[in-house]
């Protein structure tokens, strides 16, 4: 009896939006009698959730073009509304599915999801594939290593990849041949069907909608992988670049969007840089030189199974800290309206465009929590997770747990004043007049404190500070010492609690550390220099 069973594979898109470097499809394509792409949108949740727009459309756009790569392999993508839990047991009868693929989601509500779809095709007899991808190692690989916990510092995390083998090449992209004798079967009404969705049809406004700065989409994402080592090439020291007021605008270089939706495979990026220096360098690279991707990696690491990572309360890495709840403070922060031209132009910035520099985000983190407002880190995350482009549930929250100091990785007590790290980071005003288009004639002397501005230059600037652009909402000096000492108290109360034992927390939270999240990238100096900007005798203006 030669009774082929038939093989008909439905590979499930979430992150991991490409076609490059993804074995899970791959592996499903095998001997496959038909395939079909599918990506599960729930158009309530569009409209409802709190992801803006841009990062709406950014999704959109990567759709569109997985879309196209598609048809590239006579296939389309199919976006189908709905939840997967109803969606699913559905599609399984419709296709008679036989094998469900997908890439491995690291997260732990994405694991509790893919666990229960799991079940569901199995009891209807499928066959699951899913392959780890968007990270560089199976994260439980490392965790293994470590004694069954994830490592809480990156130097530990570090000493544990030297030990480990490199990650593991990326897969080469699907082509015509790897997909053989499968077809995906099509219908004339596929654009209705199962066409990708317009803002407009998911609810949005967008009459007021500028372009977009950063396309979604794995081309683009290659395309700027390119460039990205183009540059990196020319550079040709494999340093970070060193930080310019230009480095504050987005740059056609920058991946953290297109890592974040998987348009850039992790490996792929990890692999040919490895690759571009040793054929400059001619000897095989440090691990620093992947330094910001394995950060990546290690608050993935991190966050795998703490389900409460994003929480301060009932989350074991966090430190408990007593934040003030001040909505109408929060809502200044949120919107830009701070009165300090530095923060408020990052936060114009990441509402427009979707991407700010990892300066401006400790800025205005840290402004936001243990510098000037002691506000919650949660409901800074919270807004980042809504607006940026790249936000990650694992990087957002380990980054913001950081920059508060409440993680255990690591204590950071710099405080950056508004003003002063404003001027170091762009002297001339010009990022500030860029976002803040109120404040552009004001006088590069005054542009990062306007309220000190004698009220002629005011008027000559068309621009009274407290009617036209906002009063400081806190004197920074004050404010930002009374939260040191706080934050003493926090770290004090801490060790004293865990006794004199192994850990001091106190002594690590206040001293400056050598090893920092980026020490090469120009600013950290100043920062280094004085552990705390302490406030000067006469330097309160307000
Ligand atoms: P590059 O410097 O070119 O680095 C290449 C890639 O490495 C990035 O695209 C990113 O994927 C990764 N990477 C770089 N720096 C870091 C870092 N410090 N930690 C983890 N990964 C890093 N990054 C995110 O990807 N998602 C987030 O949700 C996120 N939230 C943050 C929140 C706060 C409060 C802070 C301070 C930082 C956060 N970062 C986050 C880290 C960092 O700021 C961005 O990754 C970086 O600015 C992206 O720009 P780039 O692509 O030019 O990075
Ligand atoms: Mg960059």
């Amino acid at each position: 009896m030669t009774h082929h069973r038939q093989k008909n594979v439905v590979h499930w898109f979430r992150k991991g939006l490409r076609l490059h470097d993804q074995p899970a499809l791959r592996e499903g394509l095998s001997c496959a009698t038909t395939w079909r792409c599918v990506f599960i949108l729930d158009p309530w949740f569009a409209g409802s959730s709190n992801v803006g727009i841009n990062k709406w459309r950014f999704l959109l756009q990567c759709l569109e073009n997985l879309d196209n790569n598609l048809r590239k392999l006579n296939s389309r993508l199919f976006v189908i509304r709905g939840q997967p839990a109803d969606v699913f047991p559905r599609l399984f009868k419709l296709w008679k599915v036989t094998h469900l693929s997908f890439e491995k989601d690291p997260e732990p509500f994405g694991r509790i999801r893919d666990l229960n779809i799991t079940t569901m095709a199995q009891e209807n007899g499928i066959t699951v594939i899913n392959r780890t991808s968007h990270t560089l190692y199976r994260l439980e690989k490392i965790i293994e290593k470590n004694g069954g916990k994830p490592p809480l510092t990156y130097k530990q995390f570090q000493n544990l990849l030297v030990n480990m083998e490199h990650p593991p090449a990326p897969e080469p992209r699907i082509t015509l041949e790897d997909i053989g004798n499968a077809y995906t079967p099509l219908s004339e009404d596929h654009d209705d069907k199962y066409g990708v969705p317009t803002l407009e049809e998911l609810g949005f406004d967008t009459e007021n909608l500028k372009p977009p700065v950063w396309i979604g989409g794995e081309t683009e994402a290659l395309a700027r992988l390119e460039r990205h080592l183009e540059r990196k090439a020319w550079v040709a020291s494999f340093g970070r670049p060193k930080m310019t007021p230009q480095s504050l605008l987005p740059s056609q270089t920058g991946l953290s969007p297109y890592l974040r939706f998987g348009c850039l495979s992790a490996r792929l990026f990890y692999q040919e840089l490895t690759e571009l220096y040793r054929k400059i360098k001619k000897i095989n690279p440090p691990l620093s030189l992947h330094g910001q991707i394995l950060w990546r990696e290690f608050f993935y690491c991190a966050a795998t199974n703490n389900p409460k990572f994003d929480h301060m309360v009932g989350n074991s890495m966090c430190v408990q800290i007593p934040w003030d709840v001040n909505v109408e403070a929060l809502t200044k922060w949120t919107n830009g309206q701070t009165g300090f031209p530095w923060i408020d132009a990052i936060m114009t910035q990441l509402r427009e465009e979707g991407w700010i520099h990892h300066v401006g985000r400790h800025a205005v983190a840290c402004f936001l929590t243990r510098g000037d407002l002691w506000i919650s880190w949660e409901e800074g995350m919270k807004v980042f997770d809504e607006l940026l482009l790249d936000a990650d549930w694992s990087v957002n929250a380990g980054s913001w747990m950081w920059l508060s100091c409440s993680s255990f990785f690591q204590q950071f007590f710099h405080l950056y004043c508004p003003v002063r790290f404003g001027r170091k980071a762009d002297p001339n005003g010009d990022y500030i007049r860029r976002y803040l288009p109120v404040l552009k004639n004001f006088p590069t002397k005054y542009i990062h404190e306007p309220w000190i501005a004698p009220e002629r230059v005011q008027i000559a600037a068309k621009c009274m500070i407290g009617k036209d652009y906002p009063l400081p909402m806190v004197n920074h000096q004050e404010v930002s010492h009374i939260n040191l000492e706080r934050m003493k108290q926090v770290y004090l109360q801490l060790s004293n609690y865990r006794g004199a034992s192994k850990t001091n927390m106190y002594n690590n939270a206040v001293t400056t550390q050598s090893c920092q999240q980026r020490d090469d990238d120009g600013y950290p100096k100043h920062v280094k220099r004085r552990t705390v900007e302490y406030p000067k005798e006469g330097d309160d203006r307000r």
